[in-house]
C-alpha cells in the first residue's frame, strides 16, 4: 500500500495518508478521513469547553451551580447530582432512525433535548467549581485534571496537591506557575522539570535543588544562571530578585533560555516518537503532551493509550480508539465521541459511561447496551440497524467523519478550539463557525490593583475585583491560593486564568512540527522551534552531550 495524497475539504491544504495509517482505517473499519489532522483537531476542540464557567440553576432541583453550559443552551442542564441520579433516563428521549434523512440532523435533534451534565465530574469531593474533573478533593478551576488535592488553576494535572495556577503536572506537591513537570516540589515558575524542590525558574532541569534561573542542569545545587555559587552568595542573588516584578524576572529568565541551545523536541524515555512533551512512549507520531502512548498517531494531551489516533484529552486503559474528545478510562474500540468512559464498541456518543456496543447515543449514566438514538435493541437488532444506518451514512459522507462543528453544544470561541487554533472573530463567522459575543459586564472596573510583591498583599485582595493587566477581564482570588502563595513566597497573579495558562503556554512551542538540521551536527531533525525564532536547536545526542 503506497502513501495516499489527499486533499483536506476544509482548508483544501494536501495531507498524507501512510501505509500504516491505512492499516489502522482498516483495521477499524473506517473510511479514510478527509479532513487534515489539523482540521480534525479543530473539530473535535470544539465539543470541550474547560475554561467557560457560567452560574445557572439546575433544571431539575433548581440548585444554583457553575455549568460549561451559559443559561440560553437549548437543552436541560442538571447539577451533577441530578445528572448521575436515577430520577431521569436517556431511554425517554429514545428515537427511531429515520432513513430519509442524514444522520447528524437526528443527532443533533438528540444532543439538543438530552439534559446535559452542569459539570462531567465523577467520584470527587468539593469540587463543583470544576469542568472534567475525577476523583479529585478541593479542586477549583482544574479542567481535566484527576487524583488532585487543593489545587487550584491547575488543568490536565494528575496525582497533585497544592498546586496552583499550572498545565500538565503530574505527582507534584506546592508547585506554581509551571508546566509539564513531574515529581517536583516546593516549587515555581518551572517548565518541563523532574524531582526538583525549592527552586524557581527552571527550564528542563532534573534533579535539581535550590537552584534559580537555569536551563539543562543536572543533580546541581545553588545554581543561578547555569553557574555554581556558594549558598551565601545564592541568597544573595534570590535577595535582589526578590525585589525586583516578577514580569521582568520571567522576561529575563526567557532571554537566558533563548541564549542556550534548545532540545530539538522533548521526549522522556520514549521511542521511535515525534512531536513534543511526550514521556514513557513508543511509535507515537505527531504527538503532543503526552503520557504512555504506544503506536498511537495525533494524540493531544492523552495518557495510557495504545493503537489509537486522533484524540484530545483522553486517558486511562484506552485501545483501538478513534476521534475522541475528552473522557477516558476503559474504551475499547471507541470511535466518534465527546467524553466516553468504559464504552467499548461505541461510536458517535455524547457523555456517555458503561454504555457498550451502541450507536448515537447521548447522556447515559448507567450500565446499557445495544442502544442507537438512546433506543433500546435486541443484539441481533442492533446489529442489523446499526450496519444499515452506517451504510446510509457511507451515502450522505458522514461515516468516518466526527461530529461536524455546527452542532457543537458550544460556541467556537467558547471551546477548547480557541485555546489550541485560535480564530478571530470575523474568521470564525467567514468560516460558519458560531461566535459568542463576549458580556460587557466581565469588564468591570477593578476595586483593586494585586502588589508585586506577596509581603504586601493584604487579606483584603480576597474581597475585591480584579482586572487582568492583558485582557481586562474581571476575576477573584480565593482564599485557598493565597494560601500557597504565601508558602511559596511568590505574588498572586496579575492576570486572568486564561492569560495564565496563555503564558505557561508561552514558553512552548506551536505544536507543529518543521523538518530542520541540527545546529551542532547538521543531521536532520524534527522539530517545533520555527525557523524564524532563530534558537539554536540540538538532535537529541548534541544536546545530552551539552547538558552533560
Ligand atoms: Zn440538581
Ligand atoms: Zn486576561
Ligand atoms: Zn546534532
Amino acid at each position: 500500500m503506497p502513501d495516499i495524497q489527499l486533499t483536506c475539504s476544509v482548508s483544501g491544504q494536501p495531507f498524507t495518508i501512510t501505509e500504516s495509517d491505512q492499516a489502522f482505517y482498516k483495521k477499524i473499519n473506517v473510511p479514510l478521513p478527509t479532513l487534515c489532522p489539523k482540521e480534525r483537531l479543530r473539530r473535535r476542540a470544539t465539543f470541550r469547553n474547560e475554561l467557560h464557567l457560567y452560574k445557572r440553576t439546575c433544571d431539575m432541583c433548581s440548585a444554583t451551580v457553575f455549568s460549561v453550559f451559559d443559561t440560553d443552551v437549548e437543552f436541560p442542564v442538571y447539577c451533577v447530582k441530578c445528572w448521575w441520579s436515577d430520577a431521569w433516563d436517556p431511554q425517554s428521549y429514545a428515537k427511531d432512525f429515520d432513513f430519509t434523512r442524514p444522520f447528524f440532523d437526528q443527532y443533533h435533534e438528540l444532543l439538543m433535548t438530552v439534559p446535559k451534565a452542569a459539570a462531567l465530574q465523577l467520584g470527587n469531593e468539593n469540587c463543583d467549581y470544576n469542568a472534567l474533573v475525577a476523583f479529585s478533593k478541593n479542586a477549583y478551576m482544574s479542567p481535566g485534571s484527576y487524583l488532585v488535592e487543593d489545587c487550584y488553576y491547575t488543568r490536565k494535572s494528575q496525582s497533585c496537591k497544592d498546586c496552583v495556577n499550572s498545565n500538565a503536572l503530574d505527582r507534584c506537591e506546592l508547585v506554581a506557575y509551571s508546566t509539564n513537570c513531574n515529581n517536583c516540589y516546593s516549587s515555581h515558575h518551572l517548565v518541563n522539570c523532574r524531582n526538583c524542590l525549592d527552586s524557581s525558574f527552571l527550564s528542563d532541569c532534573s534533579n535539581c535543588q535550590n537552584c534559580f534561573m537555569c536551563s539543562g542542569l543536572r543533580n546541581k545545587k545553588f545554581c543561578f544562571k547555569n553557574q555554581q555559587y556558594s549558598q551565601e552568595d545564592y541568597k544573595t542573588i534570590l535577595k535582589n530578585y526578590a525585589t525586583q516584578p516578577t514580569k521582568n524576572t520571567i522576561e529575563e529568565f526567557k532571554n537566558f533560555i533563548n541564549s542556550l541551545p534548545q532540545r530539538s523536541s522533548i521526549q522522556m524515555n520514549s521511542e521511535n516518537c515525534t512531536g513534543d512533551y511526550i514521556y514513557n512512549s513508543q511509535n507515537a507520531f505527531e504527538c503532543f503532551d503526552c503520557f504512555d502512548l504506544q503506536d498511537c498517531k495525533y494524540m493531544f494531551e492523552c495518557a495510557d493509550v495504545k493503537d489509537s489516533m486522533d484524540i484530545l484529552c483522553h486517558d486511562k486503559e484506552i485501545e483501538l480508539c478513534y476521534e475522541i474528545c475528552s473522557g477516558g478510562e476503559k474504551n475499547y474500540n471507541t470511535k466518534f465521541a465527546y467524553c466516553a468512559v468504559a464504552s467499548s464498541n461505541s461510536e458517535y456518543t455524547y457523555a456517555c459511561f458503561y454504555l457498550l456496543d451502541s450507536f448515537g447515543c447521548d447522556g447515559f449514566h448507567f450500565r446499557n447496551k445495544n442502544c442507537i438514538l438512546n433506543k433500546k435493541y435486541s443484539e441481533e437488532e442492533y446489529a442489523n440497524l446499526k450496519a444499515k444506518i452506517i451504510d446510509h451514512m457511507k451515502g450522505t459522507g458522514e461515516y468516518g467523519e466526527f461530529f461536524p462543528i455546527k452542532i457543537s453544544p458550544f460556541k467556537y470561541n467558547e471551546s477548547g478550539a480557541q485555546t489550541l487554533l485560535p480564530l478571530t472573530r470575523e474568521q470564525c463567522l467567514e468560516k460558519g463557525y458560531p461566535w459568542k459575543e463576549i458580556q460587557a459586564k466581565e469588564y468591570a472596573s477593578p476595586t483593586a490593583s494585586v502588589p508585586e510583591n506577596i509581603a504586601s498583599t493584604p487579606d483584603s485582595i480576597m474581597g475585591e475585583l480584579l482586572a487582568c493587566t492583558k485582557c481586562r477581564k474581571n476575576y477573584k482570588i480565593i482564599p485557598q491560593e493565597l494560601k500557597i502563595y504565601r508558602k511559596l513566597n511568590v505574588p498572586a497573579p496579575k492576570h486572568c486564568t486564561e492569560c495564565r495558562l496563555k503564558e505557561l503556554d508561552s514558553f512552548k512551542n506551536p505544536r507543529q512540527l518543521i523538518d530542520s538540521n541540527c545546529s551542532n551536527c547538521q543531521v536532520q531533525i524534527q522539530t517545533t522551534h520555527p525557523e524564524e525564532s532563530g534558537a539554536v536547536v540540538y538532535c537529541e545526542k548534541c544536546y545530552l552531550n551539552w547538558v552533560n
